[in-house]
């Protein structure tokens, strides 16, 4: 690779830590007018422009006016597949997967229906400044195959699984523990740890795999260290009376997770709507991690994430999307809608904490951290450009905005893929409003 350095003037924003643990003003780090270097893809320097300018000797500078550079947003839940399918009408989550997501994944068996769809996928996925996501794929490999290859071709940090789902499908989705095992450990082989790309151990959750394939499930993610377990837990009451009953031997459905060895580092629960103490409890002290999707949560009505619980017993929390029951790509407009969530608990979402949930704090789900989420020197070159003008009411409401959090909260509320001017991947634009 050639020596390149690039510098990237405007006001920077990033998160250190997590407020809840350091205080709000210890969070974060901001430089009103701010300089970013980028050298070789990742970050060389960081701070207030004035200072490093003149060490920059024949360095190209581009400035954006009235924007703030932040780190690109990290998706810890979403579904490529069903990215066609977001925003369909009136269903919770066990008529939806009948309904809409199966006869919609069953399309992936189609190779170039699954490329085609990954490029649009990712190509929302930066519209929204989001340059790392945690992604299921569907029942195929070659749905996987050519969500990598797509993601490989734009330099992305990418994590996807293909689904294992041996019972309670259609026989047109399923596998076997055997063959899901098998597929997934070529799809390792083939992609994990190649450039930026992860891996990801996914049974879809726990009603449609068998004893058997959660079994295997379990060993596979076993036998690699860094390999990721993804999959759904307590999301919606009528699925949990359902893993009660396919799982009578087993004290919770967290449990069922751990009997087959399928918690601990890397391992993503996506939603986590209805969680016990004890359940928190395990899931910390494994370093489990949950992906809280408020969209999602609210459009199929599942009910309200306890940001604050799963805070107090140090479980690592990320934010996803969670597209097709997400009604957006945008993580500003997961904000939106988890700052909503909060406030019908009688809770706060502070401006600062968002920051850290988008940023670092997926960063920290996904044990990421020593190469994104912030711009500590060395780390990968992921950002985004957020323009303060992105709409005539933004541009309104900034000129009245007196404080960097009002301004942080504004954007969270009305901000959208419109806001993003700017997405980079290891140092590269990858999308251009
Ligand atoms: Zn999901």
């Amino acid at each position: 690779m050639t020596n390149t350095v690039k510098a990237y003037r405007a006001a920077i924003l990033h998160s250190l830590a997590d407020p809840a643990v350091v205080g709000v003003e210890q969070s974060y780090e901001y430089f009103e007018d701010g300089l970013l270097v980028v050298e070789d893809g990742r970050i060389a320097q960081v701070g207030h422009a004035a200072d490093l300018l003149p060490t920059l000797k024949g360095v190209e500078v581009v400035e954006y006016r009235d924007a703030l550079i932040t780190p690109g947003f990290i998706d810890t839940h979403i579904h490529y597949p069903q990215t066609g399918m977001i925003a369909s009408y009136g269903e919770q989550l066990l008529d939806w997967l009948n309904t809409y997501t199966f006869p919609t994944e069953r399309q992936f068996e189609d190779k170039a229906h699954a490329s085609d769809v990954a490029g649009i996928f990712l190509k929302e996925l930066l519209r929204n400044g989001t340059t790392t996501a945690l992604v299921f794929g569907s029942v195929h490999k070659q749905s996987v195959d050519a969500f990598f290859e797509a993601a490989q071709a734009l330099n992305l940090r990418m994590i996807a699984g293909k689904v294992l789902m041996d019972r309670n499908a259609p026989d047109y989705l399923t596998d076997t523990a055997e063959s899901g095992y098998a597929d997934s450990k070529e799809l390792i082989e083939r992609w994990h740890g190649k450039g930026r790309l992860h891996y990801a151990v996914t049974p879809r959750f726990a009603p449609t795999s068998t004893p058997e394939q959660l079994s295997l499930a379990g060993k596979l993610y076993q036998e690699y260290p860094d390999l990721y377990m993804h999959t759904h837990l307590s999301e919606n009451r009528q699925e949990i009376e359902w893993v009660k009953a396919l799982f009578p031997e087993r004290s919770g459905y967290l449990d069922v997770y751990d009997h087959y060895q399928l918690i601990g580092a890397r391992s993503v629960f996506a939603h986590g709507v209805h969680l016990c103490d004890e359940e928190c409890r395990r899931l910390a002290e494994t370093g489990s991690a949950v992906a809280f999707c408020p969209t999602s949560n609210l459009f199929l009505g599942s009910g309200l994430f306890d940001l604050n619980k799963l805070e107090q017993h140090g479980v690592r929390v990320g934010l996803g999307t969670d597209v097709g029951a997400g009604t957006s790509f945008s993580q500003l407009q997961s904000l939106n809608e988890a700052y909503k969530v909060m406030q019908l608990q009688g809770k706060k979402l502070d401006p600062f904490k968002s920051l850290y949930l988008a940023t670092l704090g997926g960063a920290q789900a996904l044990y990421l951290d020593d190469k994104i989420g912030n711009f500590a020197i060395g780390k990968d070159a992921d950002f985004v450009v957020l323009d303060y003008r992105a709409t005539p009411l933004i541009a309104y409401r900034m000129q009245q905005a007196k404080s960097l959090a009002e301004k942080l909260f504004a954007l969270t509320m009305l901000g959208d893929d419109r806001t993003v001017q700017e997405t980079f991947a290891a140092g590269q634009s990858v999308h251009r409003r």
